[in-house]
């Protein structure tokens, strides 16, 4: 591929090839050995380069992978050949109108810096994907990130009015805007929203926002195993408030990040739920009230912290859970699927069940409110088939969650491992629908190949 086109359009030192390339070609999926390969990564200044780089790669047939912030689960951003259209450059805030709880930002800015920007105006964007210091919130478009709070608040979606998009074959086009009700056309704001980049370059988002609540107040319960876990996360469905958050954490995993728990773990406990009620403090202390009325029947112990920086303390364990359980054996592949809330100890007891069938450690963890499970498969350094049984080990569980009437994703995406899966979960004719609906958007095929594949 001659390269001094791409050059020509983001400047010499934005074109990035062989070794200058490290570190942008892979994403979290690395820890199971995907890897990737591309000619050049570009990294363009605004939306205009971007078009024109995607205009060029039309006209050369060269395929494009567009990249956030690399934290993906899936493998999406990972190129097979061609080249990588790096946004990490296109960070400006186009607007921010705290009055209106609106602002247009631009594909590059992390997803932290989004909500930081929010809070310091008394404002709250709730999406939360662990990785937030490094995800970009393109990237949280393009997967319709969700995180614990999305129980309350919703997915990334839920918060996207207007879109900015480069589509083939390099047209920069706007859909929706700072509008809160649009319904004059299709859908095509939420067909783009967790398309993975098969469909267009997101170069900028419109965004809104609600004022923030004033506190935020957990309730941790431990439970003796899944199934009295999942008895209380039905019942804290129950309470008659609706949890900000509804996490969990099984046997296994408990066993990961015991130590680094900011509270008191029981020793005999297979279960934890994290409950959170927020709004203002006498709402938030009353549903943090009603919570552990409704928790604590069959906990082995029940802890309510109210310190904003006990508070803090709880989330950050939480955000770093995931990383934990990579590092616990030396590699791990984590699946995100997800099932009806009441068939979450099903799918945690399944889990390890299949692991124990592929002589492989588990640990599961999630969102229990959402069902969503990060079904977790560790890989220990220097067992050379580990990461084949995992294969197949994830082929069980995504069958498995089928079955019990679920999804093979909840939250990261089919990217390049899961490929192939929906054609599992979905009727043929909503599957024709999908590939049709990516030939009408990239008839050429050439935006991120080989990736959400039905
Ligand atoms: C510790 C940890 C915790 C996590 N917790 C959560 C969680 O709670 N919930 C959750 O949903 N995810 C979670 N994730 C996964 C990950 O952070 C999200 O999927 C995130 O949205 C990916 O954003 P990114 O910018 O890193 O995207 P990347 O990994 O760079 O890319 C992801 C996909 O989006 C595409 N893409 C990226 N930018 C664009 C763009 N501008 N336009 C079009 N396509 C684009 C890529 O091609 C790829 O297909 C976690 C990850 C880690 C490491």
């Amino acid at each position: 591929m001659e390269i001094g086109g791409l050059a020509a359009i983001v400047g010499t030192e934005h074109v990035l090839t062989g070794a200058a390339t490290r570190g942008l070609l892979g994403d979290m999926t690395e820890s199971r050995g995907v890897a990737g390969h591309a000619e050049a990564v570009v990294r363009p200044a605004d939306a205009g380069e971007v078009a024109a780089v995607m205009a060029w790669c039309w006209e050369h047939g060269v395929a494009l992978t567009p990249r956030g912030g690399g934290t993906g689960y899936a493998g999406g951003c990972v190129p097979q050949g061609g080249v990588v259209v790096a946004l990490e450059r296109l960070r400006d805030v186009r607007s921010f109108e705290p009055l209106l709880w609106r602002a247009e930002v631009e594909a590059g800015l992390t997803t932290h810096d989004v909500r930081r920007r929010a809070r310091e105006s008394g404002l709250y964007y709730p999406p939360d994907p662990g990785a937030g210091e490094q995800s970009h919130i393109g990237g949280n478009v393009a997967t319709n990130a969700g995180g614990p709070h999305a129980f309350k608040y919703g997915v990334t979606g839920a918060w996207v009015t207007g879109l900015e998009v480069v589509l083939p074959p390099g047209r920069l086009v706007r859909i929706g805007g700072a509008v809160r009700k649009d319904v004059a056309g299709y859908d095509l704001r939420s067909l783009l929203i967790g398309s993975e980049g098969t469909l267009g370059i997101v170069t900028a988002v419109t965004l809104r926002f609600v004022p923030a609540p004033e506190a935020a107040l957990p309730a941790i319960a431990f439970y003796a195993d899944e199934h009295s876990g999942g008895e209380a996360v039905q019942a804290a469905m129950a309470s008659g408030i609706v949890p900000a958050a509804l996490e969990f954490l099984d046997r296994e995993a408990l066993e990961i990040v015991r130590a680094a728990f900011p509270f008191d773990v029981p020793p005999d406990a297979g279960f934890a739920l994290i409950a959170e009620a927020d709004g203002d403090l006498a709402s938030a202390q009353r549903g943090q009230a009603a919570l552990h009325e409704l928790m604590a029947p069959d906990a082995l112990a029940v802890h309510l912290p109210s310190a904003p920086a006990e508070v803090a303390a709880l989330w950050r364990w939480r955000e770093g859970v995931g990383l934990a359980a990579a590092a616990a054996l030396g590699g791990k592949a984590s699946e995100d699927v997800g099932v009806p809330v009441e068939r979450l100890a099903e799918i945690v007891a399944g889990t390890r069940a299949i692991g124990a069938r592929h002589d492989l450690a588990t640990c599961s963890f999630g969102h229990a409110g959402d069902g969503n499970v990060h079904a977790t498969f560790l890989l220990r350094s220097g067992d050379a088939t580990a990461t084949e049984r995992a294969h197949a080990a994830a082929q069980e569980l995504f069958a498995l969650a089928i079955e019990l009437g679920g999804t093979v994703s909840g939250e990261h995406g089919l990217g390049g491992v899961k490929n192939g899966q929906l054609r599992h979960q979905w009727d043929p004719a909503a599957v024709a629908l999908h590939d049709g609906v990516k030939r009408l958007f990239d008839p050429r095929g050439l935006l991120n190949p080989g990736k959400k594949l039905a």
